[in-house]
């Protein structure tokens, strides 16, 4: 039977980090998060991405009047009608994060009309998903750096971990190395080493980079040069002992085929709040199935979890220090870490998250 949705609504948050941050090529002080609630019969659905504040107004505007009066049950075909109404506005960036925050509540909507956990209505692959720790900004000293590693390893349980490096776009390559060596030391021998560089080097720079972190046993390299220059991370790829890996700017399917046909990486990244929501994340881990590849989450890993658990080929979940401090200030019903894996509950309909109205209030812009 349909289930016509009846509304949306929208609002956008920005939450200040403890201190500013910095990766290799952006500075914040800041995260902003656009937040979707989608209604149909009685029941609420949540989604949200971490995007521009501009991306509320599209969901408001344009994207809304898509999707209100149609059957809930439909979501692929709500995902392709939102995709269609951007064609002049521009789907990649922006058009992107409004289209998958609105995907994602639509999924919690029909799991909750079905009474039904999100990752039971998906079809499950596994019951849980390893997750990596993630942080280690390079506008940390090696104090904090220490903590956050040692946070994740010992106290989280997590046996793996991903600093930042490239910093000022590749232009303190010894404090890199540096920086990897002390994180290495907190991690311990048997914790997986992984680097961020979000495309801070060339690509003979980021071949160089690479081969001084062998010792250290790094074997994840992510974004060792622009995701723009697909040939010059097949060149670093071909030269790497560790896995290259990307896909957290791909906005659609096709340039997840682009970054997949160019040999680019060993493991494809697809955020869920960037690529076009659940619909298209689970696309993209097909295709990755099919260069056989495996799928690791960017960020949001509240929403990662669910769609990760069900796909066969997940490799883990993005544990990012930000969107973890954010999730468990603005949501009830977050996860944690068990044995370094995200399990989600089968007890709760839906993804199982709600936004706490009455502490998000004072982030509300
Ligand atoms: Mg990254």
């Amino acid at each position: 039977m349909p289930v016509p949705i009846t509304g949306v609504d929208v609002a956008a948050f920005r939450v200040p980090t403890p201190e500013p941050e910095a990766d290799g090529t952006a500075t914040w002080g800041a995260t902003t998060l656009v937040v979707v609630h989608v209604r149909a019969a009685d029941r609420t659905g949540l989604g949200w991405s971490y995007a521009d504040p501009a991306a509320a107004g599209l969901v408001a505007r344009t994207l809304a009047p898509v999707v209100v009066g149609r059957d809930v049950m439909d979501v692929p075909a709500l995902n392709e009608a939102m995709r269609r109404e951007l064609r002049n506005v521009g789907l990649p960036g922006i058009g992107a994060t409004a289209v998958s925050a609105l995907d994602i509540g639509l999924w919690d909507l029909k799991a909750r009309c079905c009474e039904l956990p999100l990752v039971s209505l998906l079809g499950r692959a596994a019951p849980d998903v390893p997750v990596y720790g993630s942080g280690g900004f390079t506008s940390e000293t090696g104090g904090r750096l220490r903590e956050d590693v040692i946070g994740w390893v010992e106290h989280d349980g997590i046996p793996r971990v991903k600093i930042k490096i490239g910093e000022s776009w590749g232009a303190a390559v010894d404090r890199d190395l540096a920086r990897a060596a002390i994180a290495r030391q907190a991690a311990g021998d048997e914790a997986e080493l992984y680097v961020d560089a979000n495309g801070g080097y060339r690509p003979g720079q980021a071949r160089r980079v690479e081969a001084a972190l062998r010792d250290l046993g790094v074997s994840w390299f992510e974004e060792p040069v622009s995701s723009d220059d697909l040939a010059g991370m097949a060149a670093v790829r071909a030269a790497s002992r560790a896995d290259v890996a990307a896909g957290e700017y791909c906005w659609t399917l096709p340039s997840v085929a682009h970054l997949l046909d160019a040999g680019a990486v060993d493991c494809l990244q697809a955020d869920v709040t960037r690529c076009g929501g659940i619909t298209v994340w689970r696309e993209a881990a097909a295709l990755a199935v099919g260069h056989g590849l495996q799928i690791s989450a960017h960020g949001a890993p509240q929403l990662s979890a669910h769609v990760a658990a069900c796909v066969p080929n997940a490799r883990h979940i993005e544990w990012f220090a930000d969107h973890v401090r954010i999730e468990s200030l603005l949501f009830d019903g977050v996860l944690r870490p068990s044995h370094g894996s995200l399990r989600p509950d089968l007890e709760r309909p839906g993804h199982g998250l709600t936004l706490r109205t009455g502490d998000a209030q004072r982030y509300e812009i």
